[in-house]
């Protein structure tokens, strides 16, 4: 379903692993928008500092040497003759790098960085200028698009959102334990929430969806319907 009538702006917000990305993904196809991944961004920018030694062994991001960093890091998305979008730093493919578990657990204190979220919410912001998009994260209903015409905060437990994130893992060949993941999850809704600049908190004019009972087919019936409310369908 193309809509010719109105280019809105779609943010959907939640925790990690709350299912936001394929959700986006979907939505965005079916409407024939562009879909925009923005904790790819986030995790883009934790592999350049992984790879260029800017993170201590306890996790602690060097945010001086970061932040000098930050005009040689270029990130980008190309899209796949499949039509799905693969994550680009400084023209590599790293796609399936930024989704290791190394990655996840050094992204939040990164993403934590003011100068950080203000370079990649520039860049997320020149993005949706012209509209037709759906773009997912943390503060994309509340920071990026304050005025974005359908917001959406997604919500599930911690085990609900663990026991997805370690099924995929485990599919793609990771070597993790539950356990690990659950770990993951809940230290990154531990940071994300409570950090000082721009925490994931659901904007006042948020649909809230709490899927973990959902099949797909039921969410994207759902997102369809708040779609077309939103376009005045
Ligand atoms: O969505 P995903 O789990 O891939 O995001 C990775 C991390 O990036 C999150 O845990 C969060 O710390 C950060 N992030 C953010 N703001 C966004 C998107 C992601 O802080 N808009």
């Amino acid at each position: 379903m193309q809509n010719e009538k109105k280019n809105i702006i779609i943010a959907i917000d939640g925790f990690s692993s709350s299912g936001k990305s394929t959700m986006a993904r979907r939505l965005a196809a079916a409407v024939g928008y562009r879909y925009i991944d923005s904790g790819a961004m986030y995790r883009a920018v934790t592999l350049y500092a992984l790879e260029h030694g800017m993170v201590g062994a306890d996790g602690t991001p060097d945010v001086d040497a970061l932040v000098a960093a930050l005009p040689d890091i270029d990130i980008d998305f190309a899209v796949q003759s499949d039509g799905s979008q693969h994550t680009m730093l400084n023209g590599e493919d790293v796609e399936g790098e930024i989704r290791r578990l190394r990655v996840s657990n050094a992204v939040s204190p990164v993403a934590a960085i003011p100068a950080v979220r203000h370079a990649l919410v520039e860049k997320q912001q020149a993005l949706g200028r012209e509209r037709g998009i759906v773009m997912d994260g943390r503060d994309i209903g509340t920071v990026v698009f304050p005025d974005a015409e359908l917001k959406i905060y997604v919500d599930a437990s911690a085990e609900t959102r663990a026991r997805r994130r370690f099924k995929e893992m485990v599919e793609k060949g990771a070597a993790v334990s539950y356990e690990e993941v659950l770990a993951n999850v809940v230290h990154r809704d531990h940071i994300d929430s409570t950090r000082a600049e721009s925490p994931l908190r659901r904007a006042d004019d948020a649909i809230s969806l709490d899927n973990s009972a959902m099949s797909l087919d039921e969410q994207d019936l759902w997102l369809l319907e708040q779609f077309k409310r939103a376009v005045g369908e």
